[in-house]
């Protein structure tokens, strides 16, 4: 069910257990800013979501309310993970879904990387 991305954080979303351990993973990078794993149902021969270590539900809460820091941290950890996994010279696809109409389903800001084949044309 896709969520409403004005709602408050939910820390018994599937991706806040995950940070805390509490549910497995399968880890490609950590740092203090940013986790990144490899998505349960991949879309592409690579698809690996990137998460911020901090409570935001979606991309519009982390924009608004992220320190200085947790913002760049977090873009500088998206472009590690894609230059550390090979992605740059073949070509990705970055996607954060926010909110009903983006169909987003976990509650705690995510971007999607994918790589791996021709990607096709951008869908709206
Ligand atoms: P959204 O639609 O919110 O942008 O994408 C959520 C993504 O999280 C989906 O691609 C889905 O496959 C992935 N996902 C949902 N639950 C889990 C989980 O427990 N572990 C992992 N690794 N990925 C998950």
């Amino acid at each position: 069910m896709p969520i409403d991305a004005t709602q408050p954080y939910d820390d018994q979303n599937i991706f806040a257990k995950i940070l805390r351990g509490e549910i497995p993973s399968k880890k490609v990078f950590e740092d203090e800013f940013a986790l990144a794993f490899h998505d349960i149902n991949p879309q592409a021969p690579h698809h690996i979501l990137v998460i911020p270590k901090g409570a935001y539900v979606s991309w519009d809460d982390f924009s608004a309310r992220a320190s200085e820091a947790e913002i760049a941290g977090f873009v500088r950890a998206v472009g590690h993970v894609a230059r550390e996994s090979g992605f740059v010279a073949p070509g990705y696809r970055l996607l954060a879904n926010t909110g009903m109409d983006a169909h987003q389903e976990v509650p705690h800001l995510h971007v999607h990387i994918f790589a791996g084949r021709p990607l096709g044309p951008m869908l709206a």
